[in-house]
C-alpha cells in the first residue's frame, strides 16, 4: 500500500459511527442531521431519475447547476461569479482533492489551520506539498498576525482555510479574514476556502466569504456543499468557484478523480438553490432550536461549553466540566460505557493536539438530542 495512506488511521468519523452502530449508542459524533431536508428537492431528484438524463453529464457540471450556484451566491453573498467559474464535484471532499491536487506542485508549502478538517493534510501530502500548520487554541481559536508570519514564507503557494470552522463552530470576523488575505496577497499565495457551513450560522453572525476581501477574488477557490445546505449529506454534490486560471487547474484534476456527478442529484440541487429565502431561514431556525436544546441540556448536566456560532457542532471543555480524562479516552469510554458517541477534537491536529475538547453534533430531532443528553449526563457522572 502507498505508505502515505498505509500509515493513516481510519477517519475518526467512521470509527465513531462504526462503534455507535455496533454498540447501539446515540450518535452525536459524525456530523449528519436526522431531520430538515426539503421534500420538494427529494421529489425533484426522484423525478429526474425517472424522467431525466441518466448518462454522463458534462465534466464541469450541468449548466443549470453551474448557473444556479452563481445566482445563489449573487443573492446571498453578493458575489459576481460566472457559471464558467463553477465546477461541480462529488461533494466538497472531491472539491478539496481536485483543488489541492490541481494547484499544489511537489515542494510547495501549504499553510493550514489546526484543528483542521481531516481530509486536508493527507491530500496536501498526496500532492507532494509540505504542510505548515497554524495552531489555534481554545477558547477563542483566534488567528494572530504572529502565527501567520511564522507559517508563511517564500515557498508558500497555498492556504487552506475553513470558515465557519469544523470542529469548533468558530465564525471568523472580518479582522481575522483580513489577516489571512493580507498574508496571501503579500506572499502571492492562493487560498482554498472551505465554506461548506456558510448557511449554518447562528445568533445574527455573518459568514463573510474570503473571496470578497481586497485582492482575493482572483486568488480564492471557494468550496461549497449541497449536503450541508439541504441536510442531505449522503448526496455528495459539491462545487468549487474560482477565477478561470484556477478553475482550469481544478478541472484537470477533477477529470481523473470522478469526472462527473450524478445528473439527477445535480438537477435537484439546482432547483433547491433557487428556493425562496423562507426555506433558508426556516432551516437555520430549526437547527438553532436544536442547538439551544443541546446547549441548555449540556449546561444542566454540568458541562462547560466553548463558544460556537456556526456549523452543526458545539464543543465542551472536559477540564472545565470536571472531567480529568483526555478527549480520546473520554470519547471511547463514553461510547462504550454510557452509549453516546462524540468526536475528540485532538483528531484534527497532526501534532501537539488540544486534548480537552469534545465535539457534539446537535443537528438531531428533539428525541435524539434528549436521549443523547441523558447519556452524556451519565458519562459525566461516571467519568468525572
Ligand atoms: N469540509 C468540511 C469542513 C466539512 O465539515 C465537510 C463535511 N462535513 C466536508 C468538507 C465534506 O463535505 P462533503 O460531504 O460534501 O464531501
Ligand atoms: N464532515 C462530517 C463531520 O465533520 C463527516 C464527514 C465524514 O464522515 N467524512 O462530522
Amino acid at each position: 500500500m502507498n505508505p502515505l495512506f498505509a500509515n493513516l488511521p481510519t477517519t475518526i468519523f467512521e470509527t465513531m459511527s462504526g462503534l455507535s452502530r455496533e454498540l447501539e449508542a446515540v450518535n452525536l459524533g459524525q456530523g449528519f442531521p436526522d431531520f430538515g431536508w426539503p421534500e420538494d428537492v427529494l421529489d425533484k431528484a426522484a423525478d429526474a431519475v425517472r424522467h431525466g438524463w441518466n448518462q454522463y453529464p458534462s465534466m464541469s457540471g450541468l449548466p443549470e447547476l453551474r448557473e444556479a450556484v452563481a445566482v445563489h451566491y449573487a443573492r446571498f453573498q453578493r458575489l459576481d461569479l460566472k457559471p464558467e467559474e463553477v465546477t461541480v464535484t462529488s461533494g466538497a471532499t472531491e472539491a478539496l482533492a481536485a483543488a489541492i491536487l490541481g494547484l499544489v506542485t511537489p515542494g510547495d508549502e501549504v499553510v493550514l489551520f489546526e484543528p483542521a478538517y481531516d481530509a486536508y493534510l493527507p491530500l496536501i501530502r498526496q500532492a507532494g506539498g509540505i504542510a505548515k500548520a497554524v495552531k489555534l487554541t481554545p477558547p477563542d481559536w483566534k488567528i494572530t498576525e504572529k502565527a501567520l508570519a511564522e507559517a508563511f514564507g517564500p515557498a508558500t503557494r497555498l492556504v487552506i482555510f475553513n470558515n465557519p470552522l469544523n470542529p469548533t463552530g468558530t465564525v471568523f470576523s472580518l479582522d481575522q479574514l483580513a489577516l489571512i488575505a493580507d498574508a496571501c496577497v503579500r506572499n502571492d499565495a492562493v487560498a482554498i476556502c472551505d465554506e461548506v457551513w456558510e448557511h449554518l450560522v447562528f445568533d445574527g453572525h455573518a459568514q463573510i466569504p474570503l473571496m470578497t476581501l481586497p485582492g482575493m477574488r482572483e486568488r480564492t477557490v471557494k468550496i461549497g456543499s449541497a449536503g450541508k445546505i439541504f441536510s442531505l449529506t449522503g448526496w455528495k454534490v459539491g462545487w468549487t468557484c474560482a477565477a478561470p486560471r484556477l478553475t482550469a487547474a481544478i478541472a484537470r484534476a477533477h477529470q481523473f478523480l470522478t469526472f462527473t456527478t450524478a445528473p439527477s442529484l445535480q438537477t435537484a440541487v439546482a432547483y433547491g438553490l433557487g428556493k425562496d429565502d423562507a426555506y433558508f431561514t426556516a432551516m437555520r431556525e430549526g437547527f438553532a432550536r436544536s442547538r439551544a436544546r443541546m446547549t441548555d441540556g449540556l449546561g444542566a448536566a454540568g458541562y462547560a461549553l466553548l463558544p460556537s456560532d456556526g456549523t452543526y457542532f458545539v464543543s465542551v471543555d472536559l477540564n472545565g466540566s470536571g472531567i480529568a480524562l483526555d478527549d480520546m479516552t473520554f470519547c471511547h469510554r463514553a461510547v462504550r460505557e454510557a452509549g453516546v458517541a462524540a468526536i475528540p477534537v485532538s483528531s484534527f491536529y497532526a501534532s501537539d493536539p488540544v486534548t480537552n475538547v469534545v465535539r457534539l453534533c446537535f443537528a438531531k430531532s428533539d428525541a435524539t438530542v434528549d436521549k443523547g443528553l441523558e447519556r452524556l449526563a451519565k458519562a459525566r457522572l461516571m467519568l468525572g
